[in-house]
């Protein structure tokens, strides 16, 4: 059994705050100690399943932010900036399940950490009318390769949220969103052996998992925080102007639909204010 890992941080129990989790902040030190902790805990889980191989994909920030020699299962780890494919690089149709960990909730939702790809330029996403997160997003290259998603680790919103578009995924819950900055953590122990636990038993159990199987022609609508934004997202072909702040893409094809999102993703920060 092969198995992809996408890993956040953002959903990590303990992690609150962007200093634990950004290079230049003073708690990032924790903030990797806690991440590896769940990592280890995804991969000893896929193991006690059967797994015999497994990538882990650094999908935060700049994307290496997991000591290589910690990982545990002789893991492969698919680290640094510029993935084509970013939170999904590495991913091919010779992959027997996914596991999305440390995820965070949509920009429009209030759970800890919230936002979609890009806090300080997208306001909302909204994958075939439904306000959708990163996990909505990356399942499109699942669709495409034909791999289930059999889990998503991180607070309360990221199952509910993930689960319109992720058929049968199993949502492990460390920590409970009181606010976007603030959580009731599980402890770290507690935290991994769910995760170890909900891991194990989801990717036992593939036979009953489909991969995504999100409505195509789909339709993916972006709301921005400013119209220069919206404006410079239509320099890209088949993106359409809704209003002051809105686009849309539409298309036949998730892969093509996920890139063209990643594409303006991209493009837009360059018009992000400090
Ligand atoms: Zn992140």
């Amino acid at each position: 059994m092969k198995v992809f890992v996408s890993v956040d941080m953002e959903g990590v129990a303990g992690i609150v705050d962007w200093a634990q989790c950004v290079a230049s902040g003073e708690d990032y030190a924790l903030g990797r100690d806690l991440l590896v902790g769940e990592v280890n805990a995804a991969v000893t889980g896929a193991i006690a399943a059967g797994a015999t191989e497994i990538v882990v994909n650094d999908a935060h920030s700049v994307m290496r932010n997991l000591p290589p020699e910690r990982l545990a299962g002789r893991a492969a780890y698919l680290s640094g900036r510029f993935k084509p494919l970013y939170m999904m690089q590495g991913l091919d149709e010779t992959f027997d399940a996914i596991v999305f960990l440390g995820y965070h909730a949509a920009m429009a939702t209030p759970g800890v950490l919230s936002h979609t790809y890009n806090p300080r330029a997208i306001a909302d996403v909204r994958l075939n009318g439904v306000t959708t997160g990163e996990a909505g997003l990356n399942a499109l290259v699942a669709q495409h390769f034909g791999v289930p998603v059999a889990v998503v680790t991180g607070d309360q919103y990221v199952g509910p949220e993930a689960a319109p578009f992720c058929p049968g995924i199993s949502a492990i819950e460390v920590k409970e969103s009181i606010s976007r900055f603030a959580a009731l953590n599980r402890h770290p122990e507690a935290a991994r052996t769910l995760i170890e636990q909900g891991v194990r038993d989801a990717l036992s159990r593939l036979d009953g998992l489909t991969p995504p199987g999100i409505a195509m022609p789909g339709s993916v609508e972006i709301r921005f925080l400013s119209p220069d934004m919206a404006e410079q997202a239509t320099w890209i072909k088949g993106v359409r102007r809704l209003d002051s702040v809105t686009v849309e893409l539409a298309g036949d094809e998730p892969l093509e639909l996920y890139r063209s999102f990643i594409a303006i993703v991209y493009l837009t920060r360059s018009l992000v204010e400090n």
